[in-house]
């Protein structure tokens, strides 16, 4: 007889099958609690993944809806709102026209009711990493009237005779009275990189970001190139005006300088 074959054929014997059974049994229970922490460990690590995930990333905004389109029959503002008080070399400042002023950080004043708008766009712009400066916002009178004798003087003294020289300043400088600086609602905003006054100045980063945004802060390019012959004024591209915001857009869409926007308001 094998030996051999006889002790393995003796580890079936029912004590044997019942220790068997306990160790299947332990073995189960074993794997059973292993697959119930590989469970859990899965789900806790995916709410510690997701929470540091959700604080670090800002909340998605809801996406904008677009704007209606422009319905010129339903717009809101009336041709006599403050907004857009139409000042030209053919319009003066209305006699004895007056409005509460704000005094800018660099000493600059601008009508009050334009100051919470200028001042959410002037923080846009810096916090598109842009530097802009305001050189030039309200003017009295009588600075207006040194800007603009000045103008005629350096035309003179270029050799312009005088009627010329008058007729070229105004184009450039408006006649006092006739100044939009005049009402506190004008602006000259440049890039503190460039702060020369000419047609480069379109070119700046500043005038890049004021000329896609600055209608959504209620101010317009006043004297865009193409109007002049409309607004008496050649192209400034550092000139802006407040309109308000919905005057702002509706210009915009429209197409329009103040000029034409006054005209449609009043012809509707
Ligand atoms: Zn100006």
């Amino acid at each position: 007889m094998d030996h051999t074959k006889e002790r393995a054929a003796g580890t079936c014997t029912p004590r044997r099958r019942r220790r068997r059974r306990r160790a299947h049994g332990f073995i189960r229970i074993l794997q059973l609690g292993i697959f119930f922490a590989v469970v859990c460990l899965e789900v806790c690590g995916a709410k510690v993944h997701e929470e540091p995930m959700s604080a670090l990333e800002p909340a998605k905004q809801p996406e904008k809806q677009a704007a209606e389109p422009i319905q010129p029959e339903r717009s809101s503002v009336s041709p006599d709102d403050w907004q857009v008080l139409l000042v030209n070399r053919w319009t003066p400042i209305p006699d004895g026209y007056a409005f509460e002023r704000t005094t800018l950080r660099n000493g600059q004043s601008v009508d009050s009711r334009a100051d919470p708008d200028l001042q959410e766009m002037m923080d846009a712009c810096r916090a598109a990493g842009l530097n802009p400066r305001i050189c030039s916002s309200y003017r009295t009178w009588e600075k207006q009237r040194e800007l603009y004798t000045n103008k005629i003087q350096r035309l003179l003294d270029e050799g312009m005779p005088y009627e010329d020289a008058v007729g070229e300043a105004g184009t450039v400088v408006a006649v006092p009275g006739t100044s939009e600086h005049q009402t506190g609602l004008a602006l000259d905003i440049v890039d503190t990189s460039y702060q020369i006054l000419d047609e480069a100045q379109e070119d700046t980063d500043v005038q890049r970001w004021l000329a896609e945004h600055s209608w959504e802060y209620g101010f317009v390019l006043r004297y865009p190139s193409g109007k002049s012959e409309i607004t008496g004024i050649i192209y400034e591209p550092w000139h802006y005006r407040y309109v308000g915001r919905t005057a702002a857009r509706e210009m915009t869409e429209l197409g329009l300088c103040l000029e034409e926007y006054v005209d449609w308001l009043s012809s509707r």
